[in-house]
């Protein structure tokens, strides 16, 4: 991949061009009368109940939703006065969000020490981006031609690069939701990027048992749990040279697949290009399945679960969480109080029946 083509939108945010071999991008000045950004839209609260962070970004009330499709502000803008992308064309582009929860840069945020304040806030510092994976309209990840997949996993793994290097990132989390039954509020294909300036409480967690069974069993527990997950194999869904995806032995969710890489690595750019490459093919293809389950497209979140390589977060191990709410052809499963109120989840099918449903897709 070459390098991205930089630009600036009409409020200083930054657009990223990212070309197919052979395409080079063709950007227009972006002419809109936008208004000056908030220099700090969100603040960090500290739960002291739970010892978790929450975002406040009260300005998102005001976010684009379900624009007809004319009105689409993903789709190129070769006028510069209609789109987020002021182009005649693109392949894939990144560019930071108009309605960002994490903005601006500060240091990373400390836990709070217990004998502090009742109410600790901060600054919502950091980083969210829109990643376009194709300027049609329509479509979906699954539906990508090989080579278009692959440049959205190059520019999620520059994106990674380049956001872990940022003074005062701790996490980079690249994911997307798809589909009206989850909120999504613009059709075109796309996904986010966040980076967030503390370790997020599920990564918390995660590294807490990782490190915990380091000290017990001197291993990874992503690759213990992976290696015994190939040595069961009834709840594999599919592998590749490189990669493996399962469904995990708690699954959570109605549909939920996890995809490790055979080898432990903490993030994409520890990928090589051929396991990259291999990454966006199986990527696809368990996308491909989601769709194939029901009659209609699955709704669904993808999450990459990406780790710096030392430090804390050294005991990770990169992964993709795929998970759906639909537990039917017509019912959604809805987070009710129990999974809500008390993170304590209930499945109402065997992860091996999922498995193997998905297995023969
Ligand atoms: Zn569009």
């Amino acid at each position: 991949m070459s390098a991205p083509t930089g630009w600036s939108l009409a409020d200083g945010r930054d657009l990223l061009f990212f070309a197919l071999p052979g395409h080079t991008p063709s950007p227009v000045p972006d002419r809109r009368p936008l208004p000056p950004r908030d220099p700090q839209p969100s603040d960090l609260r500290f739960d002291r109940t739970t010892g978790q962070w929450v975002i406040i970004a009260a300005q998102r009330q005001d976010r684009t939703y379900h624009p007809p499709a004319e009105a689409c502000p993903l789709c190129p803008g070769p006028s510069g006065l209609t789109s987020e992308v002021p182009a005649p064309d693109y392949d894939v582009v990144v560019f930071e969000n108009r309605f960002p929860g994490l903005a601006g840069t500060g240091a990373a945020v400390a836990t709070p020490s217990p004998d502090g304040a009742e109410f600790v806030a901060a600054p919502g510092h950091g980083r969210c981006e829109v990643i376009c994976f194709s300027a049609d309209h329509t479509g979906s990840f699954a539906d990508l031609k090989p080579a278009q997949a692959l440049l959205v996993v190059q520019a999620w793994r520059h994106r990674t690069a380049d956001l872990l290097n940022r003074p005062g990132i701790e996490q980079v989390f690249c994911f997307e939701n798809r589909g009206e039954e989850i909120g999504v509020t613009l059709g075109h294909p796309h996904g986010q990027i966040y980076g967030y300036p503390y370790l997020t409480p599920r990564t918390a967690a995660m590294l807490a048992q990782a490190r915990e069974h380091r000290i017990a069993h001197g291993g990874n527990l992503f690759a213990d749990l992976l290696a015994a997950e190939r040595a069961d194999g009834t709840r594999i869904v599919a592998s590749s040279e490189h990669f493996t995806a399962f469904v995990p032995f708690a699954a959570r969710w109605p549909v939920e697949v996890h995809l490790y890489p055979n080898r432990r690595l903490h993030n994409l750019t520890e990928l090589t290009d051929a396991e990259l490459d291999d990454f966006a093919r199986i990527y696809r293809d368990l996308l491909g399945r989601f769709d194939r389950i029901y009659d209609t497209p699955l709704p669904y979140m993808a999450a990459l679960h990406q780790y710096r390589a030392a430090g804390v977060q050294a005991d990770g191990y990169f992964h993709v969480e795929l998970m759906s709410i639909r537990r039917s052809a017509t019912k959604l499963k809805y987070l009710a109080a129990s999974e809500s109120a008390m993170d304590a989840f209930i499945a109402d099918v065997t992860p091996e029946s999922v498995a193997e449903r998905l297995r023969a897709l």
